[in-house]
């Protein structure tokens, strides 16, 4: 079951006309809510950086908080499976085409839920290959924004090689993954590049951090270059679906001694933890 401007209806039933600017043009902004145990994770957080990114494009918000909370769990309950993401899309909606701002129009609005499966156990034992490339994305990367063209380019260059993402560095420094954020380790520390808006405010990027600092794990925000991704001890990737997995070879070069490292180890344990007791409603779920 699927939401699409005010109805709840199976997906096959959903339509959008062809004249949507989210079609036409790529004109519009998503977000990618993961659920567990029916309930939304970090739900303030996402619904925050949404008003970020429609701010960014300039669509007013179609919804208040409540709204969206609302929406979202008569969603999760028509879904099937207690761990789910939500997929959440707004469009400057539909009119005859022209870049210029259609005048009130509606925007369109698009909610749906698909089972989340967290990378298994296998994989996270072994670490995954990730390859580099030119960040030759737009300057407003801290806008969620539906037109991924660049995004699917780079990420599909990683699995054409065998890999599972594509590390972005733009004139020298990283960036952040095609769909991920990108810590590195380097003599013990984690570091992670500051947030601005060359890349996305990554929710899971902030929780690494907090968990950081919160269990005394040195770390740093600060630029990142070429070299130090290059000579580091870890590399780790993080989004809302893929949690915290391990890089263990990057453009087919051993990172550190080509396995998950310390630091993956103790932030994977960390981030269960802080997961079940935020499920478990023992702690503030943002
Ligand atoms: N950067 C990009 C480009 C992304 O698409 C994503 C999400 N897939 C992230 C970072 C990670 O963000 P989050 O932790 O909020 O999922």
């Amino acid at each position: 079951m699927i939401y699409l401007n005010g109805e709840f209806m199976p997906i096959e039933e959903a339509r959008i006309p062809v004249l949507d600017r989210g079609f036409i043009f790529g004109d519009g902004v998503y977000e990618v809510i993961p659920v567990y145990s029916r309930r939304p994770f970090r739900l303030a957080d996402h619904l925050n950086r949404l008003q970020d990114s429609l701010d960014g494009i300039r669509i007013t918000n179609p919804h208040t908080n409540d709204e969206w909370a609302s929406l979202l769990n008569q969603i999760i309950a028509d879904n099937e499976g207690d761990d789910q993401y939500i997929y959440l899309h707004i469009t400057r909606g539909v009119a005859k085409r022209d870049h210029a701002f259609p005048k009130g129009v509606l925007p369109t609005v698009f909610i749906m839920s698909n089972p989340l499966t967290t990378p298994p156990k296998e994989l996270l034992a072994t670490g995954v290959d990730a390859i580099t490339a030119v960040d030759n994305r737009w300057l407003r990367c801290d806008i969620k924004a539906i037109s991924l063209l660049p995004n699917v380019l780079l990420r599909q260059m990683a699995i054409d090689v065998g890999a599972v993402e594509t590390i972005l560095i733009r004139e020298g420094f990283m960036t952040e993954g095609a769909a991920s954020n990108i810590f590195v380790v380097r003599s013990n520390s984690l570091i992670a590049p500051p947030k601005n808006h060359l890349m996305l405010p990554g929710i899971t990027y902030d929780i690494v951090l907090e968990l950081a600092a919160a269990n005394g794990i040195p770390y740093e925000v600060r630029k990142v270059s070429e070299y130090e991704i290059r000579n580091s001890q870890e590399l780790l990737l993080t989004s809302s679906t893929k949690e915290i997995m391990p890089i263990k070879r990057l453009d087919g070069k051993a990172v550190g001694d080509g396995a998950p490292g310390s630091m993956f180890k103790r932030l994977y344990q960390l981030y269960q933890t802080y997961k079940n007791t935020v499920m478990r409603g023992d702690t503030n779920n943002n």
